[in-house]
C-alpha cells in the first residue's frame, strides 16, 4: 500500500507546540515595533550565537600572537576555523586566496581578514532573496517539504503566525497523513495561531487532503495555503512521486499553484543538507528553503554552499521552537551577526 511507502517507519511521537509567553490575541500593536531593526537583529545574534563564536573565537585567536605574519601557516589555520561553521571549501578557499593576496608576508590586520570573510560571504548569498511568492489573486499555495523531523510542522507554524500578523488569512492542510501525531500536532499550532485546519483520515491519501485544503481557501477566500507533508528522502523515488502528485492535484485547482514549494532543511545536517536541496529540488521542484535550526548549531555557515550549489534560495531561518522564531533571511543581516564581535579583544 503506498500509504505507509518503503523505508517509513510509524512513529508515536508529539513534539507538542512548546508555550509561548506571549498572547496570540492582542499583541498585534506591540508586534510591529519588535520586529523591525534592532529586534530582528538582536533574535538573528542569539540564533547564531553558536556559529558566530565558533568563527570568531578561532578567527581572533588567529590575531593574539601579535606581530604574525601571513604565512601558510596562518591562511592554513584561517581555513581551518571557516570550514568548522561548514561554509564549504569553495567559500573558504576564496576568503584564504583574498586574504593571501591582500596580506601576503606581511603582518597580520584583523580588520582585513574579517573584510575578507564578509565580502566573500555577502558575494555568495547575494542571490538569496527572502520575498515569498504570492499569487496576483487568489490564495497563495504553499507546499512545506522535507526530511523526517527537520522542522517541518513547527516551520508553518510559524509562517502561519507570519502571515496572520500581516493581517492575512491562512488556512492549514494537516498533509502529514501518515502519523496522526503530526494532524495532533499541526492542529494544536492551527488553534493557537488561529489559523483554519484542514485534516483527514489517519492513513489518507496526502493529495486529497491538499486537495480539500486548497478548496477551503478557494470557497473561504483565505489569502495563504500552507500545506505540511510527512517527512521523507529524497532518495525514496515513490515518496518523490507522492509530491508530485499533490502539486499536481494542486495546480489543478489553481495553474499557477503551489506558489512555492519550500524545503525545510535542519541546519545541523551538515553535508547531508546538500544532498537534501539537490534531491528535493531535482524530484520535488523545491523552489526555495528554510533553514531550521539554527539557533542549535555551530555550523550555521552552510547556508553558503546550500545557497550557492543549487541556486535555491534560502527564504528563511528558523531560530527556535516558537512562533516567533522565524526571520526571513536576509543576507547583510546575516553576515552582520556572524561576524559581530570578530574584533573585539577575545574573553
Ligand atoms: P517535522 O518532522 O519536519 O515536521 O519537524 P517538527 O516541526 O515536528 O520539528 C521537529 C523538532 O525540531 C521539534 O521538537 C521542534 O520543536 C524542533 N524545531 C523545529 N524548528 C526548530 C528551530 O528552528 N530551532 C530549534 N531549536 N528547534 C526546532
Ligand atoms: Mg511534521
Amino acid at each position: 500500500m503506498a500509504l505507509f511507502g518503503f523505508g517509513r517507519k510509524p512513529t508515536t511521537d508529539i513534539p507538542a507546540p512548546k508555550a509561548e509567553t506571549q498572547s496570540t490575541g492582542d499583541d498585534s500593536a506591540a508586534e510591529p515595533a519588535a520586529r523591525s531593526g534592532g529586534g530582528l537583529l538582536d533574535r538573528l545574534r542569539a540564533g547564531l550565537a553558536k556559529t558566530a563564536r565558533v568563527l570568531n573565537t578561532d578567527v581572533r585567536d588567529l590575531f593574539k600572537r601579535e606581530g604574525r605574519l601571513v604565512d601558510e601557516e596562518f591562511l592554513e589555520e584561517l581555513r581551518a576555523a571557516l570550514i568548522r561553521t561548514d561554509m564549504g571549501p569553495a567559500a573558504a578557499e576564496a576568503i584564504v586566496v583574498d586574504v593571501r593576496e591582500r596580506l601576503r608576508a606581511r603582518v597580520v590586520d584583523p580588520e582585513i581578514v574579517i573584510d575578507s570573510i564578509r565580502r566573500q560571504l555577502l558575494g555568495r548569498l547575494e542571490q538569496t532573496g527572502a520575498a515569498v511568492a504570492m499569487a496576483t489573486s487568489g490564495p497563495t499555495v504553499i507546499l512545506v517539504t522535507g526530511v523526517n523531523g527537520s522542522g517541518k510542522t513547527t516551520s508553518i507554524a510559524k509562517l502561519a503566525r507570519l502571515f496572520t500578523r500581516e493581517g492575512k488569512r491562512v488556512v492549514l492542510g494537516a498533509g502529514d497523513t501518515f502519523r496522526a501525531a503530526a494532524v495532533e500536532q499541526l492542529s494544536m499550532w492551527a488553534g493557537r495561531l488561529g489559523a483554519e485546519i484542514v485534516r483527514g483520515e489517519p492513513g489518507c491519501d496526502p493529495a486529497s487532503v491538499a486537495h480539500r485544503a486548497v478548496a477551503r481557501a478557494l470557497e473561504g477566500s483565505f489569502d495563504v495555503c500552507i500545506i505540511d507533508t510527512a517527512g521523507r528522502l529524497q532518495t525514496q523515488s515513490n515518496l518523490m512521486q507522492e509530491l508530485s502528485k499533490i502539486r499536481r492535484v494542486i495546480a489543478k485547482q489553481i495553474p499557477d499553484a503551489p506558489h512555492e514549494v519550500l524545503l525545510v532543511i535542519d541546519a545541523t545536517a551538515g553535508q547531508n543538507a546538500l544532498s537534501q536541496a539537490k534531491g528535493f529540488k531535482e524530484a520535488a521542484g523545491c523552489t526555495g528553503i528554510v533553514l531550521a535550526k539554527l539557533d542549535g548549531s555551530a555550523r550555521g555557515g552552510v547556508i553558503v554552499p546550500v545557497t550557492e550549489q543549487f541556486g535555491l534560495p534560502v527564504k528563511f531561518v528558523g531560530l527556535g521552537e516558537s512562533a516567533d522564531d522565524l526571520e526571513a533571511f536576509s543576507p547583510e543581516r546575516f553576515v552582520a551577526a556572524l561576524l559581530e564581535g570578530a574584533l573585539a579583544p577575545a574573553g
